[in-house]
């Protein structure tokens, strides 16, 4: 499905089959020399198929435009190294640029990790095999542009600016239509789902810095903002107070978790609100269950910045506690 948002730019819906995001979205800003597509999908051949036929509904074909990726994740970074041409430039923020295509090593190393947070090895080696990130993320190296915060990208009439958005993911990038003050978002801010925010090897309170980012966004005052899912954000102010309002709710489900004694971060997770269908924990997919626990540990990390939660390590595994407790 294919919307023109603006003169010349237009908003292309990606199926994702069989993912709970139903689509990505991707925008194509077709007034510079070259187009620029903003975010592609999946590395899967459903995807690549879609793509390849709403793009030429503009009478684009990949390989002839560049590529703006607001953060690594596959179902935005996936498709396009596969998909540029040899002109193609693809601009990817530095801090995201180390996980675009990450080795085994460092998918042994995420399993081990949320081993010691307490999930069962055996669970998080499953969730690591089926993480779209492993199965859909490029397949290809690719020479990527490095932006950083305020860089400008000038395409005809319009003029997009660089604004880092750190927290879902550790450089996350969105882009500020300056001429119509509205901002292309990414996965910063959804409209009906809440953007997942988990640990990071690099970041030492990842919800902190979302919640920074967060605020910094209310005050660029878009007055429309173009997320990677869903549909289009008309109160982006409304939205980012909304958002705010879910992590302080989820922040004091986690201390509420942790009054009775302290817990490594897999046991509290089964204690927080999840927006999934289920009947016992365990009933819970591995992938879940991972995507949960990654989601309670930036709250612990965030609690534990904010010296309201202390932690510590027995024969290798992290447990929380309340302070003064
Ligand atoms: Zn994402």
């Amino acid at each position: 499905m294919i919307e023109e948002l603006l003169p010349g730019i237009f908003k292309l819906a990606i199926p994702l089959p069989r993912s709970p995001l139903k689509a990505t979205n991707s925008y194509v800003v077709t007034t510079g020399d070259r187009p620029l597509v903003i975010d592609t999908a999946f590395n899967r051949p459903e995807c690549r198929e879609s793509f390849v036929e709403l793009l030429g509904e503009l009478a684009i074909t990949p390989d002839s435009a560049d590529y703006f990726i607001t953060h690594l994740h596959a179902d935005h970074a996936g498709l396009a190294p596969s998909i540029a041409g040899d002109d193609s430039v693809i601009y990817f923020n530095e801090q995201d640029l180390p996980l675009a295509r990450p080795t085994d090593s460092y998918w042994d190393w995420m399993a081990k990790m949320y081993e010691s947070h307490g999930m069962p090895l055996s669970d998080s080696a499953i969730a690591m095999e089926r993480h779209p990130g492993r199965i859909y993320g490029p397949a290809v190296d690719f020479p990527y542009t490095v932006i950083h915060h305020g860089d400008r990208l000038k395409t005809g009439q319009y003029t997009l600016r660089c604004v880092q958005t750190t927290g879902h993911t550790p450089g996350h990038m969105c882009l500020l239509l300056e001429e119509a003050n509205m901002l292309f978002c990414g996965d910063h801010i959804l409209g009906d789902i809440t953007p997942n925010i988990t640990m990071w090897w690099e970041m030492k309170d990842p919800l902190g810095d979302y919640l920074k980012s967060l605020d910094a966004t209310a005050l660029l005052k878009p007055v429309r903002a173009f997320p990677g899912h869903r549909s289009i954000i008309e109160d982006c102010a409304f939205r980012i107070e909304e958002l705010k309002r879910h992590h302080t709710t989820r922040l004091e489900e986690v201390l509420e978790a942790l009054k009775d004694g302290e817990k490594d971060a897999a046991a509290v997770t089964p204690l927080i609100s999840w927006d999934l269908r289920y009947e016992q924990w365990d009933d819970v997919h591995p992938i879940q269950k991972l995507f949960a626990t990654g989601e309670a540990l930036a709250h612990l990390q965030h609690l534990e910045a904010q010296r309201m939660v202390n932690t510590r390590e027995e024969h290798g595994r992290i447990l929380y506690r309340l302070a003064g407790s």
